[in-house]
Order: structure tokens, then sequence, then C-alpha cells
């Protein structure tokens, strides 16, 4: 893959192609000459969600404190939003303004983030960054993955030492389970959740399935409101209701078995976590470590925050996917509501639906409860290995249990 240089972003080398694996989302690592690490590094092959909590957090998550059973370990939650909102930022832009700032007061070297390929915004195009201005070049969202890590052997060849690096969850358990072998002064670790994620190629037939100008798109969001918005180049809007998504007209593999099989999806091995799951229109911080509290020190007074709210009840959603999940995942066809019915209850989702943390717990419960459907239909023999605990704790109230074979007896990891 060679990879274009923006004039704002240090010279980003070419990287070595990656080889086929199973179930890999392409962090890097195999591209980099650690490559013969992935046995130990990958969330897939090796997990060690437990391990690596307690490597950056001091202890493993508590499923009876609060809700860490379902955000992981964290110290405060906040609902957030940058006073001045960046244009081109996914939701205001607080993870690249992070990074400006890391940049900006020399704390780090080189930020490790994901720009836009220069031919398609949607495609992801790993860079070094060692200029504040450059940040803006990463900011939204690119659907495909992004192999970030391939970029510390770079990073280690100009002597960087102190290093940011922001990405979504199976780049982080990579990161840290490789972490003590980078010799590195100081790393700051800049989560973002992630769900749902595919290649880049499968996302551009999703948009044409949304509309019939899908060039013409530059955003694209899965909101917290059960609506997908859409922007697009003239300045105009559209709102989709998650209802009247075309998904049955996707084919069975449009989202890969490795995203289906993912249990971090609030990033929970970084040092702060910045999505929009709990935040109710706005953004959703969770500090985790002393360091993530550093972190959002650096934006204190050009960002606002609340306590994040949390209202309804999300049983009956979760329990209506998990039912519909296992018919699906066995093959069975799924009978989904009539069209003429699906916009009222598109309208009763918004109004009476979960809201706030809420609605991050229902998001939370059904990923685990897909990762769990998806491996016993297609990898049964991965399940032992694959699924943390806590996870079948989760999903434990809505029937879905371990049967023979599918959990270990013995502690799940070794280190
Ligand atoms: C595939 C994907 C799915 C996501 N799903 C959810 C979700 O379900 N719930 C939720 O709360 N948040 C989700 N997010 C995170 C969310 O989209 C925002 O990135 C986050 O809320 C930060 O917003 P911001 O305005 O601060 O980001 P910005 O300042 O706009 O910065 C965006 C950052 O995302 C990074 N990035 C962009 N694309 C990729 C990629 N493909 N791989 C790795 N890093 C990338 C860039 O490095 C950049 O720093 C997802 C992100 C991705 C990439
Ligand atoms: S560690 Fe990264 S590159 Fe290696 S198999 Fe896992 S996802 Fe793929
Ligand atoms: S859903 Fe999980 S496996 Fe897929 S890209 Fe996101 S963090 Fe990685």
């Amino acid at each position: 893959m060679v990879i274009a240089t923006l004039p704002l972003l240090a010279e980003t080398p070419t990287l070595a192609p990656a080889p086929h694996r199973d179930l890999c989302t392409d962090c890097g690592v195999s591209r980099s000459s650690w490559a013969h690490q992935c046995g130990k590094a990958c969330q897939f092959i090796h997990p060690r969600y437990e391990t690596l909590e307690r490597q950056v957090h001091g202890r493993a998550r508590d499923v009876a404190r609060g809700d860490e059973a379902f955000f992981g370990v964290h110290r405060a939650m906040h609902r957030a939003r940058l006073d001045r909102p960046r244009a081109g930022a996914q939701w205001t832009g607080i993870t690249t303004r992070i990074g400006e700032r890391l940049l900006e007061i020399g704390a780090v070297d080189a930020v490790l983030a994901t720009a836009s390929d220069a031919e398609d915004r949607w495609r992801p195009r790993p860079v070094i960054v060692t200029a504040p201005e450059g940040m803006a070049e990463c900011r939204g969202m690119k659907m495909g993955y992004s192999p970030l890590l391939a970029l510390l052997d770079e990073c280690v060849a100009r002597g960087y030492r102190r290093l940011a690096v922001i990405g979504v969850a199976c780049q982080i358990h990579a990161l840290r389970a490789l972490e003590a072998e980078l010799g590195l002064e100081a790393l700051y670790v800049i989560g973002t959740p992630c769900s749902d994620n595919t290649t880049t190629e499968r996302f551009h037939q999703f948009l044409g399935l949304l509309t019939d100008t899908p060039d013409e798109v530059t955003y694209l969001e899965f909101l917290a409101d059960f609506r997908v918005e859409l922007r697009f180049r003239d300045g105009s809007h559209r709102y989709i209701p998650f209802l009247q998504l075309p998904i049955r007209d996707l084919p069975r593999d449009f989202f890969p078995a490795t995203c289906r099989s993912c249990f971090d999806y609030t990033n929970s091995l970084s040092d702060l976590t910045v999505g929009y799951m709990g935040g109710e229109g706005d953004q959703w911080l969770l500090v985790r470590t002393a360091r993530g509290e550093a972190l959002l020190d650096l934006i204190r007074d050009e960002v606002t925050l609340a306590a994040p709210g949390s209202r309804g009840d999300r049983t009956g959603a979760v329990k209506t996917f998990v039912a519909l999940s296992e018919r699906a995942a066995g093959g069975l066809p799924v009978r989904g509501a009539p069209d003429w019915a699906r916009p009222v209850i598109g309208w009763a989702q918004r109004r009476f639906g979960p809201k706030g943390l809420e609605f991050a717990r229902t998001r939370v419960e059904m990923k685990c409860a897909e990762g769990i459907l998806a491996l016993r239909h297609e990898r049964p023999h991965r399940m032992k290995r694959m699924i943390p605990d806590f996870a079948w704790h989760l999903v434990a109230r809505y029937g879905l249990t371990p049967r023979a074979g599918e959990r270990l007896q013995t502690p799940q990891e070794t280190t």
C-alpha cells in the first residue's frame, strides 16, 4: 500500500502488504517488525482483557461495581462538547483537539491517527502527525481498517519516544499487549468506541443503497436517537430511522466476522474514551486513568461538561434483538415489522426508547449478544478463548448462557 503525503503530516512510509489471516482487522502489527507477535497481541487470537486491564488500570473490571460491567474501568464519565466545534469532525472534534494540544505543548513527539485516502474520503489512511495543524486532516470517521500500528516501526526509527495513539479497540488491544516492548517514555491512548465497521468497498455499497447520490455524501453517523444522519456536499441533511435502513438488502457477510465478534465496544484499554453513545446528542467521555484525566485537563477551558443522563429501560429492546439474532444466526428467516408500521415504531423508539447511559448499555449488551451468537454459529471452536467473562455476565439476563464447552472453567488468560 503506497500512502500519499499531505503537507501538514509527517511523511508516512510505504507499508508492507497485509498477510491473510482468518480473523484480522489489519491493525498493522502483521505489517510491522512485530508481525511474529500477532499471536500474543491480537484480540481475536489471544484476547487478554483482564491481564491488560490490570496492566493499564491496576485492576480488572469489577462487574458488580456501577457500570463497569458495561463500560470497563473508569474514574469519571461526562457528556461533553467543544465550545467551538471543529469543521469536518465526526462530533465536535474532541478527539483530534486533544491530539493537537499534546503536540502544541510538546508532550509528545507524534500522534498516530487516521486520515483519509487522497482519492477517497471514506478510506482510512494511517498517519504520523508531528505538527498540531496536521490533526485537522484526521477529523471525521472513515469506514474500513486502518493499519495504524504498522507506523510504530517508523516512529522507533525516527527516535520518537513519546507518542499518542488514537484508535479503535482492536488496535488498542494490540498496542497495549506490545506496549512494554516498544521502549517508549510516554504513551497516551485516546480510544473511540467502535461497532459495525466493514471494508471501505462494502461501505460504498451501503451508501449506494441509502441514496441515489452516494458520491455526494460527506458525513454519516448512527445517532443515539435511532436514526442515521447523512450530510451532503450541498449542505443538506437527511435522517433515516434505523428501522428503515436497507439491512435486508445487504449480503449476509456485509459486516465481517471480526467486527461481529468484537467484545470491547467502549475501548476499555484506553486512557480516555471519546464517543457519543451515552451523550444524548453530545459527546461522551470515559476517563479511565490518571493519564486520561491529564488529557481531559488539556481542553478543560474549551469544553462544556455535564453529568450524563440515563432514562428508559433497555430490557425489551435487547430481548427482541437477541431473539431476532438467534433466528437469523440459525439461518431462519426473520420476519420484521411490516413496511407501513416502521415509521410509527421508529417514532416510538425515539420517544420512549432508552436514552443516555441506558442507550449505551443497550448497545453494549446487543454487541455482546451478537458476538456470542456469531461465534456459536460460525466459529464455535473460538468461543472458549474469545468471549470474555463480562460478556457472558451481561447477556445472562436474556437467557443467553454458555453451553457445554463454550466457556473455560479455568482462568481464561495467560500472560
Ligand atoms: C468504524 C467506527 C465505528 C464507530 N462506532 C461508534 C459507536 O458505535 N459509538 C460511539 O460512541 N462511537 C463510535 N465511533 C466513534 C465516533 O465515530 C467518533 O469518532 C468519536 O465520537 C469521536 O468524535 P470526535 O468529533 O471527537 O472525533 P474527530 O475529532 O472527528 O476525530 C475522529 C478520530 O477518529 C479516528 N478514526 C477515524 N476513522 C477511523 C478508523 N476507520 N479507524 C480508526 N480510527 C479512525 C481518527 O484518527 C480521528 O482522530 C466509531 C468510530 C469508527 C471509526
Ligand atoms: S494483531 Fe492485528 S494484524 Fe495481527 S492478526 Fe490481529 S488484527 Fe491482524
Ligand atoms: S468493531 Fe471491533 S474489531 Fe471491528 S474495527 Fe471496530 S474495534 Fe475493530
